[in-house]
């Protein structure tokens, strides 16, 4: 999915606040019926029609009809660009450059962050493959009726969010977290490969006690990366890996904790061997090598990102099959070795300048009529 942040230019404040009355309905209503949207966003008169019929032709939100009712909903481009506008109002991102990643659950952009330096944005899009699937069994995450892909795609930011702050100050080789809204994470933008790009490693002997003494040392720390693979794992210059992507990341006292230590671990034997040729008798093993010592799932819960939000989540990945989504290479498909160098598409760019908060339309609107956008700037 395209970030045409391009549009932004030609969104006015008043745009937003329909655009956040949205969001802020759909809370308590799965389609937001308009005079909600007027009530929420405070526009008086009606007002609020003329920017619905905007915002719908600009698909940004879609029109529903229920039994009952016609009403809206906001879209995944209509979120991406209330992130959007928040994050550049704090000044963590202040233009859009080139997609460098398209996965499953996500897209990945290069972006200028503060001071103009490359900072990658992560969208998380949960659901963006099997929405439909999970929509006919979802009944019982739908107590706050908002719409599942939305309230599971914030909660995967924030649980990403949360882990890699935590192993970042405990000095994992992990991106530095820079900021985190709604379904969005902005982080370093790592000069690196992925490993499942490189046919050349030096001594795949070293690389591999890296990376095993890397699940072993997360282990210690009382964690899971559940998606510890060739895809997951950039390699820099000088050959150390940084470790990314950390949604489906568990804590060892899962239920199945070993299941998920062993299948890392076999990931990384299978990569080396078809890859490498590369085959060793040591690897670690769950319960012999990783007793814990540290509790950094206690951390990132305290950070906010609680118990219940973890295990809400994991059920909705569950169902959608996006645990271990990446997977590691399956004899078949390592044949086809260097296949995935990802496109350069080429995206527009986005930047606005003021500091309203999130979700804040009831404070000051002294800002300027439209956002200023900075286009392709990287
Ligand atoms: P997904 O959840 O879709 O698998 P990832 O977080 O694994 O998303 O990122 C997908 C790809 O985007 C990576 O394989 C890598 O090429 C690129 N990427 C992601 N994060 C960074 C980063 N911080 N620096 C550089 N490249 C990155
Ligand atoms: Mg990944």
């Amino acid at each position: 999915m395209r970030l045409d942040a391009k549009a932004l230019r030609y969104m006015s404040n008043d745009d937003f606040r329909v655009l956040t009355a949205i969001e802020v309905g759909s809370r308590n209503h799965n389609i937001v019926p308009a005079p909600v949207i007027a009530q929420l966003s405070h526009l008086r008169g009606g007002g609020a029609n003329k920017h619905i019929s905007d915002l719908v032709k600009r698909k940004l939100i879609a029109t529903e009809q229920n039994a009952k009712y016609k009403g809206y909903k906001l879209v995944y481009a209509g979120y991406d660009y209330l992130a959007l506008r928040t994050l550049s109002k704090r000044g963590t991102v202040t233009s859009v450059g080139n997609q460098i990643g398209v996965g499953k659950e996500s897209d990945i952009f290069v972006v200028a962050g503060e001071d103009e330096n490359e900072v990658v944005l992560k969208l998380h899009r949960l659901g963006r493959q099997s929405f439909r699937n999970v929509k006919q069994k979802r009944d019982y995450f739908r107590q706050d009726q908002s719409p599942s892909w939305m309230y599971m795609s914030r909660l995967s930011a924030q649980k990403e969010y949360a882990f890699m702050k935590v192993l970042h100050e405990h000095g994992f080789p992990v991106p530095t977290p820079v900021d985190q809204n709604r379904h969005c994470v902005v982080m370093e933008f790592v000069e690196a490969f992925p490993l499942r790009q490189i046919s050349d490693v030096g001594d795949p002997g070293t690389l591999y006690s890296t990376l095993m003494d890397l699940i072993v040392r997360l282990a210690k720390y009382g964690l899971i990366h559940g998606d510890f693979n060739e895809f997951n794992i950039l390699l820099k210059d000088d050959g150390t890996p940084v470790l990314i992507d950390f949604p489906q990341m568990v804590s060892t006292s899962h239920l199945n904790a070993d299941y998920y230590f062993n299948r890392d671990v076999d990931c990384i034997r299978t990569f080396f061997k078809r890859r490498f040729n590369y085959e060793s008798m040591l690897y670690p093993k769950f319960g012999l090598d990783s007793n814990k010592e540290f509790d950094l799932d206690v951390q990132v819960a305290a950070s906010g990102f609680t118990k219940k939000d973890q295990s809400q989540l994991e059920k909705y990945m569950e169902e959608l099959g996006a645990n271990g989504k990446d997977e590691c290479s399956s004899d078949q498909d390592m044949d086809s070795n260097d296949d995935d160098l990802d496109s350069d598409d080429q995206v527009s760019g986005g930047d606005d300048d003021d500091d309203e908060e999130n979700d804040g339309f009831d404070s000051d609107d002294d800002d300027d009529e439209n956002y200023i956008i900075e286009t392709d700037k990287l």
